[in-house]
């Protein structure tokens, strides 16, 4: 795989602890930027009512995503809340070859060390609530975890919580708006960086040196 996808390509990873609102903040993102593509990751964990298999997720068995590791399918992978998750490195390539301008990654803390080490232009953004009691609503009026399931989330959410050092920008998803309002901003911001740039600013430079180099053309004579 090639470690760098080329500067107008665009990776983009958000993480958070459960609950905090990655899911519709990349919807909403998704809605207003459709070349920007989700990354389909591969896991463990048993689909929700909703999701569909290759829509939210590739829903494969333990067995099944043990080989893919072997295989050095995985571009990261890592176990969160007791299931394994993972990105191909076909996924990402996918999103390369495909009509997309980026690429979205919903993934941990761990997922995005290990992306990151391998892309290190890629950006991480960490989504926090705004306190542990509203992450703990948030979760439990989402409705998709048993008890044990949501204990288990909310006690990671601390330890996760302990990573945000790792990452590029902290958005703090308190009103859904404004939240949306700053993950954009970051989006167009970075989309302005200037080694995105370059080519674009040497080809007006070589047009300006053509300009200043070409012969002259005589005033019009009065008459
Ligand atoms: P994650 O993908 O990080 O696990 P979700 O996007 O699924 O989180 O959000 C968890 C729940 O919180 C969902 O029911 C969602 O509708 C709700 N939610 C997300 N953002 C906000 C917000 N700013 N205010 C109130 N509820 C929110
Ligand atoms: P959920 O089960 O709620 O869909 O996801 C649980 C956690 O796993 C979230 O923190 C999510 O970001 C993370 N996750 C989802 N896909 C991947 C992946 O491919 N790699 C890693 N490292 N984490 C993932």
């Amino acid at each position: 795989m090639s470690s760098s996808p080329g500067k107008e390509f665009l990776l983009l990873i958000l993480s958070s602890p459960s609950g905090a609102g990655k899911t519709t903040l990349f919807n909403r993102l998704r809605g207003e930027f459709p070349l920007l593509r989700f990354s389909v990751s591969h896991t463990t964990r048993k689909p929700r009512p909703t999701e569909v298999d290759g829509r939210e997720y590739h829903f494969v068995d333990r067995e099944a995503f043990q080989s893919m590791v072997k295989e050095g399918a995985f571009a990261e992978h890592a176990e969160v809340h007791g299931n394994l998750y993972g990105t191909t490195i076909r996924e990402i390539e996918l999103a390369r070859s495909a009509d997309a301008d980026g690429v979205l990654f919903d993934i941990d803390y761990q997922g995005a060390r290990q992306l990151k080490a391998t892309f290190p232009e890629a950006i991480g953004i960490f989504v926090i609530p705004p306190s542990l009691a509203e992450l703990e609503r948030r979760l439990r009026g989402r409705g998709t975890e048993d008890e044990a399931t949501t204990r288990r989330r909310l006690a990671a959410a601390k330890a996760e919580i302990a990573h945000y050092g790792f990452f590029d920008y902290v958005l703090v998803n308190d009103d859904i708006d404004k939240a949306y309002g700053k993950l954009r901003g970051i989006l167009l911001a970075e989309r302005c960086r200037r080694p995105r740039w370059a080519k674009r600013c040497e080809e007006l430079l070589l047009e300006a040196r053509a300009e200043t180099t070409s012969p002259q053309t005589a005033p019009k004579e009065t008459p």
